[in-house]
């Protein structure tokens, strides 16, 4: 009885030190067993090497390739499946004499072989690490603080704007990641768990793995507290390489706007989003609305006074209509056939705005399909809080793709840009 009370008394006070302590360095190790009676100290907390330590890896066992009850040896940083006797981490205790374990599912800490559970707030930044969390007001001065934040290795890093590694040849996937990062709504979103921890899916949907694994970079991007300046991509990408059913891997490049277009519906409909527009975080973001019009071209082969009977038909009459859209293309000119006197190719500029007459609903572009030719015109008819522009630099032909290295100028200040398509609008 009277064992029971000091035990009740003494996780009373670890719960006490782990809400009011938080900041406070506590060296005092204390650790208490969950089972036997007495608390007891880990005399093995100082072996732990926070430099070895990275969870952006699958949560996988080393030796079983088992992605159940997971344990990171806190030593080493490999991965061992079990903690009973006889299991991959029990073993790895014994042979190698390393001894403190964090179970990666419950984020507990133990020490094995012993095999009783560590309780002590010093421990507290490895968690974070592992499940990097963000409350309210921390969200809210992400965009004004310039404060720097310390690796374990003393490098300084900026929490948001840090590299993420290229696993073999995902810099595609990288480059919308970090665009993405900092979208402010879609960035503040995802840092709460709890804004998506309820979306539900349909069973053997894993579409909701991509939502996890894409809130989890985005809370270890801007973690302050990173024991490194860098992240791995490797646990999303996963998830991307699952759901896209390998049309996007990290061991093949694609192009960057297939990902984007393709990431931004998938996580639309993983959000279960429907087609109105305030239906998830990516469509109140992204979404903008256009008016297309199109009308047919009379074959060219035919005279004159034919081709004008025909464009007073209904068939080449104007049709119009109205399109969601996530992203706009913007189309370059074609770049010089021929070479300059000097025999070197000037590479030619264009300014942004000169882009976007694409979409003040005046301008013509001209479509071929194999049998018939279109003439349509854009016109923006709501944009997005954020506009997403593609300028597009490759062409495919049917032998290969080509660059086109124009050099395009815009404005620092974005607001120019919407007051330009804005006054296209009215
Ligand atoms: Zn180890």
């Amino acid at each position: 009885m009277a064992a029971k009370t000091s035990i009740n008394s003494l996780k009373r006070t670890f719960s006490d030190r782990n809400s009011d302590s938080e900041n406070e360095s506590d060296n005092h190790i204390i650790a208490y067993r969950s089972n036997p009676d007495a608390p007891r100290l880990c005399p093995y907390l100082d072996t732990i090497n926070r430099q070895f330590l990275d969870f952006d890896f699958e949560k996988l066992c080393s030796v079983s390739l088992s992605r159940i009850n997971v344990y990171a040896c806190l030593v080493c940083g490999k991965y061992f499946q079990g903690r009973g006797t006889n299991t991959h981490a029990y073993t790895h205790s014994v042979a190698e004499s390393h001894h403190v374990f964090l179970n990666l599912h419950t984020l507990k800490f133990y020490c094995l072989p012993d095999n009783y559970e560590i309780v002590d707030s010093s421990l507290d930044d490895i968690k974070y690490v592992l499940n990097p969390t963000f409350g309210r007001d921390q969200i809210a001065q992400l965009d004004t603080s310039d404060k720097q934040s310390r690796a374990i290795d003393g490098s300084m890093y900026s929490p948001g704007i840090v590299g993420l590694n290229n696993i073999k040849a995902n810099d595609y996937c990288n480059v919308i990641l970090q665009a993405l990062s900092h979208v402010t709504p879609l960035r503040n979103y995802f840092l709460r768990e709890s804004n998506y921890s309820h979306v539900k899916r349909p069973p053997g949907d894993s579409s909701y793995l991509l939502v996890q694994r894409f809130g989890e970079l985005m809370r270890k991007l801007w973690n302050p507290r990173n024991f490194k300046a860098h992240v791995s991509p490797h646990e999303m990408l996963q998830a991307v390489v699952l759901w896209s059913k390998k049309c996007f891997q990290f061991t093949e490049q694609s192009d960057p706007i297939d990902f984007l277009s393709w990431f931004l519906n998938a996580l639309h409909i993983a959000l279960n989003g429907s087609k109105k527009g305030d239906s998830s975080i990516i469509y109140k973001t992204f979404l903008g609305q256009m008016r297309i019009y199109t009308r047919k071209i009379p074959p060219l082969e035919l005279e004159e006074s034919q081709r004008s009977e025909l464009l007073n038909t209904v068939e080449y009459g104007e049709t119009v209509t109205e399109s969601p859209f996530l992203y706009l293309t913007c189309d370059l000119p074609p770049p010089p056939l021929f070479k300059d006197p000097f025999d070197e190719n000037i590479i030619p500029q264009v300014n942004l705005y000169s882009l976007l007459n694409k979409f003040n609903a005046v301008t013509e572009k001209e479509y071929k399909t194999y049998k018939e030719n279109f003439m349509k015109r854009f016109e923006i008819t709501e944009l997005p809080p954020y506009l997403i522009l593609y300028i597009k630099r490759f062409t495919k032909n049917t032998f290969f793709v080509e660059k086109n290295p124009t050099i395009v100028n815009f404005p620092v200040n974005i607001f120019a840009i919407a007051g330009m398509l804005i006054s296209g609008i009215f």
